[in-house]
């Protein structure tokens, strides 16, 4: 097998993943983060069964499992009315965690392996000619490296996926486990049509800290997000409160807007994640909602068939890891697609369907088998193709 020289963009998710995956592999890798000291953005995640799956293989699955909380149920309400009761396949839960529990790990992990991090570094794009490639940043050029992997997010600079923005986003928090009466191995979500959403997710603790915690969250329309900074934090958390009385607890412990942050979603993916010397992997490469969770899974999944692709020949392996996540991307960049304007969208009639036509039928057999799959990650094989070496 050939030892390559890999530039990765990215201290992320996925970049962290491939890092110390491909490290494991024998490759000599280089990663090139902008921030000076790398640190997560934003609040809670849930990893599910495939991405456990992933940190199983990188060494980062048992540190991340005592630090998150396994979700052992998804649960969704409009009035008195279930909509949403997702449970994981027998034997199987997710594990929600803190970005930075997450980010802990991953970058653990990815030192350990001996990846070189260069930090303060925003690679802004790469030049190459028929030998190598060369990463350019706001600080020079890098290489010569065998392959670029961009695994630099939804604002890669080096990559030329435009995705559609959608109309709803949210705002986002994480606070210390209050008292109350939820229990902390659920997800528990809250909706009135799709115009209104709020969710509280136990997340575990941080690295530093025992305290348990949870991430909660409430959908913003595009306009409001934009309105956002001039919205009164009182008169947002009273309207919260009246919309589902839960949530008084956990918004109690919010008393400065900083602690909320805002994210839009936009959906979208590359037709052709790859030329000859440069790859992107995750949000880099495709993009929707969080609705089915499984962004960071993609990058995680995205990180692994690389790894495993790179086994082969440059010349073939790019093209071999395409494939072997072209169905299973496919397939939930359309389940996103179709599921998140039920929950996220002005629709009035979207969400009477949900409630009274969609949300009974999920009860009949075998859908309750097929949802459970679907949010584990697994209704379809998550890295296919027969040419990959076996795991
Ligand atoms: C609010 C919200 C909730 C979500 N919830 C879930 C969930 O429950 N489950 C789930 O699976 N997914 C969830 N996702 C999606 C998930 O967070 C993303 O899909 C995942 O983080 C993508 O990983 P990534 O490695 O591609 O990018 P990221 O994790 O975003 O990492 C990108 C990294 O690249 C760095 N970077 C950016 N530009 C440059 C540059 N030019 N040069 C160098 N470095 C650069 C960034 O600083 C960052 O460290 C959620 C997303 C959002 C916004």
């Amino acid at each position: 097998m050939t030892r390559y020289q890999i530039a990765i963009t990215g201290a992320g998710i996925g970049g962290l993943a491939a890092a110390a995956l491909l490290s494991h592999e024998g490759h000599e890798v280089t990663l090139f983060e902008r921030f000076t000291t790398p640190r997560p953005l934003g609040s809670g995640l849930v990893v599910q069964p495939v991405g456990l799956a992933v940190l199983d293989r990188l060494g980062a699955g048992d540190e991340a499992r005592a630090l998150g909380a396994p979700i052992r149920r998804m649960l969704g309400h409009a009035g008195e009315r279930t909509i949403l009761d997702a449970r994981y396949p027998s034997g199987q839960s997710g594990l929600a965690l803190h970005r930075a529990s997450l980010f802990h790990c991953l970058w653990h992990a990815a030192l350990k392996a001996g990846v070189t991090p260069l930090t303060g570094h925003t690679a802004t794009g790469t030049t190459q000619d028929r030998d190598a490639i060369h990463l350019l940043t706001d600080r020079g050029q890098y290489g010569r490296f065998d392959l670029v992997i961009d695994a630099s997010g939804a604002g890669s600079l080096l990559s030329p996926l435009k995705a559609r923005p959608l109309p709803f986003g949210a705002i986002w928090a994480q606070v210390p486990w209050p008292t109350t009466d939820l229990p902390r191995d659920e997800l528990r979500q809250r909706y009135r049509r799709a115009s209104r959403m709020a969710g509280i997710l136990p997340i575990g603790h941080l690295p530093d800290d025992p305290k348990p915690r949870a991430a909660v969250f409430w959908s913003l329309a595009a306009a409001e997000l934009d309105d956002w900074p001039g919205r009164d934090l009182n008169d947002w958390k009273a309207e919260v409160t009246a919309f589902w009385p839960a949530m008084e607890p956990f918004l109690y412990q919010i008393t400065d807007k900083a602690q909320l942050t805002p994210a839009r979603y936009s959906h979208g993916s590359l037709r052709q994640p790859h030329n000859s010397r440069l790859i992107h992997i995750g949000d880099a490469a495709h993009r929707t909602s969080p609705q089915l969770g499984q962004g960071a899974n993609m990058a995680l999944l995205d990180a692994l068939s690389l790894a495993l692709a790179l086994r082969n020949p440059l010349d073939e392996a790019l093209h071999l890891h395409r494939q072997a996540r072209r169905a299973h991307l496919a397939f939930y960049q359309f389940a996103s697609a179709a599921f998140t304007p039920q929950y996220q969208s002005h629709s009035r009639v979207l969400p009477l369907l949900r409630d009274h036509i969609l949300s009974p039928l999920t009860r009949l057999w075998p859908l309750p088998s097929l949802i459970s799959h679907l949010v584990a990650g697994t209704i379809i094989p998550p890295i296919s193709g027969t040419r990959l070496p076996r795991t």
